[in-house]
């Protein structure tokens, strides 16, 4: 099926970009919110015309794989459980041909039909990203996944599929005494998933994000091509994909770089009531040469009986200081810091954890120890995953807000959202960590404010069953998102999530021409990942 639309799309390139950029361009629904509807058919978007015919023309394609087109509720399901569009198929691929295939017949079919591709990693998006309204979900995970090649040489690397899970790439690193050095706070999420957004955490400061820490990527792009890009061959794919919100191909191999790994980390917490000491102490360590590996925060508003909890993994340095702390109702601040080390080398870490505490400005009795595997701190989130699991209390509605701040308003923000908009958080936490963006990548297509410190600030909220928790959160989520409007902030969102195409145009400000010519050139019917809502598929006019 592939050879007559490869031959099409050639003879017709240049006509074909322009006019289909501007029509691709011209068709994004305005203002329409299609997540608020939370049932399982979303009926705001016009039906195919011909929609009928397309499972059976799906059916005439060869594959190693196959498609599925009844059950197909959890693929209009994800992590965040408020957006549930219902595809028309899923694609089980086995191969990277069946992607490939699958997309350019469904470029051959774009006369008749707006059907549109999204690739589905563990669909731990937050709001439809990985769905596709009446469309074909490629579910990556049945995708053949060859074992890893681990180099091991002076240029450590592992090669993986697109659909591998971090946990499994971590365990077998680790094997040869190295491992990825840039994390996501949880593990279970596909390299595809993450490499599509950023993947930041507390190692970000020093390594960058995830997508800084690649070195070649294999895509399927929007005309169905396999290609292999980097830095120094079809670098334009290469640096578009990463962070490109899965618009220019499908990742179905990535090749990231490796550090070697240690065996144990020391986990420390301290608490600060002030919120400036507490940024100003990150900012200093993040800056710092010989600093912690890895560097978060969270916030803490109305939690009382928090340091109880800790005492099951942490241990007070001194526990009656710590047991007399008392936050008086305080809005209080944590800092949490962790080193790796090798157990024959503790002597020369706690000398350095000591040096590097001493120039710190915590609440002496506030210091809160713990050490654990690197395993276990690495995988510490899929324990709560566990536990939240066994209560029912995962697979909740989470209405999550990131956003990146620059360093020079992050006072500002701080003043004006903690204890102001956001009176508690119990119902998740809030994480607020600054990162050194020098030392990004700024050829990716991740959008970051324009500073060389951001800080990253998660609302990682959990709406509850039987309350009307949902709607408080996301009206409180828009709060913080107007007050960082009105008080030109300079903002960004992080995994984000927007309505109308000039919302998305001022996210990417200066960067938007290059996305929109990205898209022209790998996926000029924009195909790809249409539930980030950026783009709306154009019907071919041959
Ligand atoms: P999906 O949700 O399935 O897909 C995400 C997007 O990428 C979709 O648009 C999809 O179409 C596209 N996509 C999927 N696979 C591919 C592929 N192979 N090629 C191209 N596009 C693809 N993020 C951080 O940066 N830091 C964190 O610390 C962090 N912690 C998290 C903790 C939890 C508990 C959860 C649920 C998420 C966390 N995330 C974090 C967010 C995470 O990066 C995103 O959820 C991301 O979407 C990865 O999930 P996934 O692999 O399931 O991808």
């Amino acid at each position: 099926m592939g050879s007559p639309v490869c031959g099409f799309l050639k003879q017709n390139n240049i006509i074909f970009l322009r006019f289909f950029a501007i029509l691709v361009l011209s068709c994004i629904p305005d203002g329409t919110n299609l997540c608020s509807n939370p049932s399982f058919d979303t009926p705001t978007i016009p039906p195919h015309s011909s929609s009928s015919s397309i499972p059976s023309s799906l059916k005439t394609l060869t594959l190693d794989g196959y498609f599925s087109f009844e059950n197909l509720k959890h693929a209009a399901k994800d992590f965040g459980n408020i957006c549930h569009y219902l595809p028309i198929a899923v694609l089980h691929p086995k191969s990277v041909s069946d992607i490939s295939s699958t997309i350019k017949h469904i470029l051959y079919m774009s006369s008749v039909t707006k059907l549109t591709v999204a690739a589905r990693g563990r669909g731990h998006s937050l709001q439809g990203q990985a769905q596709a309204y009446q469309g074909v979900v490629i579910n990556m995970e049945s995708l053949d996944r060859p074992s890893m090649y681990i180099e091991n040489g002076e240029v450590p690397y592992v090669d993986v599929s697109g659909s591998e899970l971090w946990i499994n790439i971590l365990h077998e690193t680790l094997k040869y005494g190295l491992s990825p050095k840039s994390w996501t706070d949880y593990l279970h999420l596909t390299v595809g998933g993450t490499l599509s957004n950023a993947g930041i955490s507390g190692q970000a400061f020093r390594h960058g994000p995830q997508i800084d820490n690649v070195y070649q990527l294999e895509v399927v792009t929007g005309r169905g091509e396999v290609v292999t890009c980097s830095d120094k061959e079809n670098a334009d794919l290469f640096y578009g994909v990463l962070g490109g919100l899965g618009q220019f191909g499908i990742i179905t191999r990535a090749r990231i770089s490796l550090g070697p790994a240690e065996k144990m980390v020391k986990w420390i917490r301290v608490l600060y009531s002030e919120f400036s000491t507490f940024s100003n102490d990150q900012e200093h360590l993040i800056s710092s040469n010989n600093s912690f590996d890895y560097i978060e925060g969270f916030v803490m508003i109305n939690r009382t009986g928090l340091l109880n909890n800790w005492r099951s993994s942490f241990n007070p340095k001194d526990p009656i200081q710590a047991s007399q702390f008392s936050s008086d109702g305080k809005i209080l601040y944590c800092l949490e810091m962790v080193k790796y080390f090798n157990p024959e080398k503790i002597d020369v870490l706690n000398q350095d954890i000591e040096k590097l505490l001493s120039e710190l400005n915590y609440i002496p009795s506030t210091l809160f120890l713990s050490e654990v595997s690197y395993v276990e701190f690495l995988d510490r989130v899929h324990l709560s995953e566990i536990k939240l699991r066994s209560k029912g209390l995962w697979e909740v509605p989470h209405p999550w807000l990131n956003l990146l701040i620059p360093k020079s308003r992050i006072l500002d923000f701080a003043e004006g959202v903690f204890g102001n908009i956001v009176k508690d958080n119990n119902n998740g936490p809030i994480l607020i960590y600054p990162v050194n963006k020098a030392k990004w990548n700024n050829r990716t297509s991740m959008v970051t404010p324009e500073e060389d410190i951001i800080y990253l600030v998660a609302f990682l909220s959990s709406a509850l069953p039987g309350t009307d928790g949902l709607e408080h959160i996301m009206t409180q989520n828009q709060h913080i998102l107007d007050f960082c409007a009105k008080a030109q902030l300079g903002a960004k969102q992080y995994l984000p999530h927007y309505h109308t195409q000039d919302e998305w145009q001022a996210h990417f400000g200066t960067q938007w021409e290059t996305f929109v010519q990205r898209k022209s050139a790998y996926d000029p019917l924009a195909i790809l990942a249409p539930g980030q809502r950026i783009f709306q598929k154009a019907i071919s006019i041959t």
